[in-house]
């Protein structure tokens, strides 16, 4: 299974959960002309199961829109939006990524799961934690059940950013807790930012205890040669897919 990373406590007789490695491409030359059924059908043949269904949003636009999937809107598009959450077996929620963050929610008890694309624009407007809001509103989840898992993504290693988006992270979090100063290059100051920690913290802030939150501690950009990074392969990359699923 060199071609999945897995978080080996949500993949099991009780549901189904990854993250593809190179070179495995969810990215759009990669699907067409039948490629993405192809694809489907081969991560069924891995994984040894046949999904109901599987739902991507239409666009992902580094928003923050979370979409409900239900038996009335299983086989429509979700249009622009950033995260899936459902209760539904069998459905597959994917999210594609080069470097941003892929985030699972799980709750084992009212058995409702989520997937969000969470890059450094959605991890501003909290879109995790939005998620895992949804759960508790609209399923009667209890944060203290939820579990999180922050697949690969580009970590603090490498994730160089300058003043106008450690401003932005500024209205939400004390940046200086997740952000390293760096060298000055043409007079700008450079930076290094750890989004994938901020998730969490601002996922333990609406109760979601520390214990529930597992974090793949591998950094896309460092591990190019295995996953798709959009920095790491000069922006002209596909795209790791991530997809969770309620057996
Ligand atoms: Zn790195």
């Amino acid at each position: 299974m060199d071609k999945y990373f897995t978080f080996d406590r949500i993949n099991n007789d009780r549901i189904l959960s990854f993250y593809s490695r190179k070179p495995v491409d969810f990215g759009g030359k990669a699907l067409e002309a039948g490629g993405r059924e192809n694809l489907i059908e081969s991560i069924e043949s891995d994984f040894g199961y046949k999904f109901r269904a599987v739902k991507q949003c239409t666009r992902q636009v580094h928003g923050d829109r979370v979409v409900i999937i239900d038996e009335q809107n299983l086989q429509e598009e979700t249009g622009e939006a950033d995260g899936l959450v459902t209760d539904l077996r069998g459905v597959a929620l994917e999210i594609h990524t080069a470097d941003c963050q892929s985030v699972f929610l799980y709750d084992p008890v009212r058995k409702v799961i989520g997937n969000v694309h969470s890059g450094w624009k959605g991890t501003v407007q909290k879109i995790a934690p939005k998620a895992a809001q949804i759960m508790t509103d609209h399923y009667g989840c209890d944060p203290r059940d939820i579990e999180i898992y922050i697949n690969p993504s580009i970590l603090g290693c490498c994730f160089e950013i300058e003043e106008d988006v450690v401003e932005q992270f500024r209205s939400i979090v004390d940046v200086s807790k997740y952000c390293r100063k760096d060298r000055v290059v043409n007079g700008r100051q450079k930076y290094y930012m750890d989004t994938a920690q901020i998730n969490r913290d601002l996922l333990m802030q609406m109760g979601i205890p520390e214990g529930n939150i597992f974090l793949s501690g591998i950094c896309t950009m460092c591990g190019r040669k295995e996953y798709h990074s959009y920095r790491g392969d000069h922006h002209v990359t596909g795209r790791n897919g991530s997809m969770i699923c309620l057996k």
